[in-house]
């Protein structure tokens, strides 16, 4: 066992190790994610004596404004890489007035470079790769990392190497093709997927590859915390009270709490109490199914929803993001397939954002928690949509067609009009 130091490689930043969060276990970082003593997952631990908000508030409008909080060099934004996030946090008021709230925000990282929250993950975990000499990206995905991370590679010129599961929706799988880069489709589930990877880590075929999300994934989970940062700082340096983050591996609902709690402990926004809500699929809820049961393990499930990028049955950060729920008082739920649609065309229709499905998911999950009365109406909410209505048309193809087919003929649009019900 290493003992930390603040003796830090810079290439890293203000990290110093990697500690095991099952058994608090050290090691050096390196392209590790797994204890060697008890197999628990590694995290990143850090050093943030001497991190101010004036510096973070000098940064760029990119994740690295908040450098000095993340497993990166100071200098991660001068490499060639896509500069994700600082996106939009719109004041949702006609959602709201719609669902009886008096103050929601949405988080809204379709505004990303490759439209989803996985370019900030990507960008951290390919400053890692960098770090570590590894000259290929590559990924097990369920559709935006596969787009996050072939961009990233090519912006970059590196390899990508992407494994995705072969049922993907094309609006995923053609972008990723076009970024160039072994593409990779598997008869299978994004858990075969994930399970194929790990596997891969062992052949010399694969040395100087960096799986973003298996053996880099201590650095690529540290890149969401950057969603919890900027919504403080966009806040005005504070928290709200309530959140819903959609629930895949359950990584980012873990890190946007860490994030707002490494806050709280900097000093940076004031120490509030805030609840923490996860968002899944019906066809694939391992968690939320947990929460209701009271269990403290995730049990597995096989997938099916249209929510596609959702859809890891076997969530690695499932008894994080439950510890996370729990601990704050929230809740994790679960929708319907129809769910999702109508929360895409809600959310849409009241404030010009159009979400993939994971932002249905999240959308429809926040009305059935206000239902059940498990999400306060009175409490300052924010919801993030995590990707773009675009990747997944095929969901709202039935809605998505003129309202008619007319001549151009002033004289038959009047009638038209005239005649609409
Ligand atoms: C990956 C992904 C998530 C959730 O990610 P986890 O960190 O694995 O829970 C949410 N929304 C979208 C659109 C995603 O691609
Ligand atoms: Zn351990």
């Amino acid at each position: 066992m290493t003992v930390l130091t603040s003796n830090v490689r810079s290439d890293f930043g203000n990290a110093i190790g990697l500690l095991c969060r099952e058994c608090g276990a050290s090691y050096e970082l390196g392209a590790a994610y797994s204890c060697a003593e008890c197999f628990g997952p590694l995290e990143v631990a850090y050093d943030f004596s001497g991190v101010t908000r004036e510096a973070i508030e000098s940064g760029p409008s990119s994740i690295w404004r908040y450098a000095s909080l993340l497993p990166v060099s100071a200098d991660a934004a001068a490499a060639p890489n896509l500069n994700p996030g600082w996106t939009r946090l719109h004041s949702a008021d006609r959602l709201a007035a719609e669902l009886g709230m008096r103050k929601l925000w949405i988080k809204d990282d379709s505004g990303n470079p490759t439209h989803s929250f996985k370019d900030r993950v990507v960008a951290v975990a390919q400053g890692a790769a960098r770090s570590l000499g590894l000259t290929t990206l590559a990924c097990a995905s369920t559709g935006n990392l596969a787009h996050a991370t072939a961009a990233a590679a090519a912006r970059a010129g590196m390899g990508s190497v992407v494994v995705i599961p072969a049922n993907l929706e094309a609006g995923k799988t053609v972008t990723t093709a076009t970024y160039g880069g072994l593409l990779l489709a598997v008869e299978g589930t994004y858990d075969d997927v994930n399970r194929l990877c790990s596997e891969l880590i062992g052949e010399s075929i694969t040395e100087g590859w960096g799986f973003v999300n298996v053996n880099l994934r201590p650095y690529y989970a540290e890149g969401s915390k950057t969603v919890g940062y900027e919504i403080a700082e966009q806040l005005g340096w504070r928290l709200p009270q309530q959140v819903v983050a959609p629930v895949a591996s359950g990584s980012l609902l873990t890190k946007v709490d860490k994030a707002w709690r490494e806050l709280s402990d900097l000093g940076f926004v004031a120490d509030s109490d805030y609840r923490v809500f996860g968002a899944q699929a019906g066809g694939c809820s391992p968690v939320a199914q947990a929460f209701e049961a009271g269990w403290d393990a995730v049990r597995p499930v096989k997938p099916d929803t249209i929510a596609k990028s959702l859809a890891i049955g076997n969530p690695a950060d499932g008894p994080y993001a439950l510890d996370a729920v729990r601990r704050s008082g929230g809740a994790v739920a679960a929708v319907s397939d129809e769910e999702i649609v109508s929360g895409i065309r809600l959310l849409a229709r009241t404030e010009g954002v159009f979400a993939e499905t994971a932002g249905g998911v999240v959308v429809a999950t926040l009305a059935r928690l206000l239902e059940s009365g498990q999400l306060d109406p009175e409490a300052e909410t924010v919801i993030l949509n995590t990707g773009d209505g675009l990747k997944t048309l095929d969901a709202v193809l039935p809605y998505g067609q003129p309202t008619a087919v007319i001549s151009p003929d002033a004289d038959a649009v009047v009638e038209l009009l005239t005649n609409v019900p």
